[in-house]
């Protein structure tokens, strides 16, 4: 690295370097449908290839499909460098709006409700409820009309209490709600939509993207042993074994 008075120059191969203390401190992949530590995914990356990303992002960002977004406030984002090109993520759009930036104090709460709902809004999301609504279609046990995404279920007794389940289903066992959980869900989540299922009488199924016994998240554990120690997974070859073999 040379340092004059004016500028810096970065060897390509090096690694990037974050700043210290970015405002944007996570951000959320919406094709993996990962939480991503910024100052982590930016250090990861070797400095060439970043810059190279940045232009993608913004590419990205014109086209009307960004590809990471501000995990507290869902804006999209792109990488900026400052003067000694450090890099940290921008919203698109700074409008001030977002807590990350007015360091307005969220609860614990709030934050996890909105990585939340902006992972429900990923390009992961979208294909594990396909994998799930194929897997179904393959089973003649489920009435085909009842398979349905997104679609909202009232409380039968309060009509402002409703979840929508993402995936639903219907067979002589009863109703069916699936939901895919991606990168974590939230233990108040978990618990707050098993109460509700519960209470309307359907029966609700957790479905997993991937599952290793050796490496699992406190999250994954919290469905696991709730669940007789069952799980569920379905991904590509699944759905294709279901569809086979019906
Ligand atoms: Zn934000």
């Amino acid at each position: 690295m040379t340092v004059t008075s004016r500028n810096v120059t970065i060897e390509a191969r090096a690694f990037a370097t974050p700043v210290n203390d970015p405002e944007i401190e996570e951000v959320i992949d919406l094709i993996s449908g990962e939480v991503q530590r910024a100052t982590t995914l930016i250090a990861s990356h070797q400095y060439g290839e970043l810059v190279e990303a940045r232009v993608a992002m913004r590419e990205a960002i014109k086209k009307g499909q960004p590809r990471h977004i501000c995990a507290i406030c869902g804006t999209p984002v792109h990488l900026v460098a400052n003067m000694r090109k450090r890099f940290f993520f921008r919203h698109k759009t700074e409008d001030g709006s977002c807590p990350a930036v007015t360091r307005s104090a969220l609860s614990e709460e709030e934050i996890r409700a909105r990585k939340y709902h902006g992972l429900r809004e990923s390009e992961a999301h979208k294909r594990i409820k396909q994998l799930i609504e194929r897997s179904l279609r393959a089973d003649p046990a489920f009435d085909t009309e009842t398979i349905l995404q997104e679609k909202r279920w009232n409380a039968t007794d309060d009509p402002q209490m409703w979840r929508k389940p993402d995936v639903q289903a219907s067979s002589s066992e009863g109703w069916f709600a699936f939901e895919a959980q991606l990168w974590t869900t939230f233990l108040d989540v978990v618990v707050s939509r098993r109460m509700f299922y519960r209470d309307v009488g359907a029966h609700v199924i957790w479905v997993l993207a991937t599952f290793s016994e050796d490496y699992r998240r406190m999250t994954t554990d919290d469905l696991l042993f709730s669940n007789n120690s069952n799980v569920f997974v379905v991904d590509e070859e699944t759905a294709r074994l279901s569809e086979v073999s019906k």
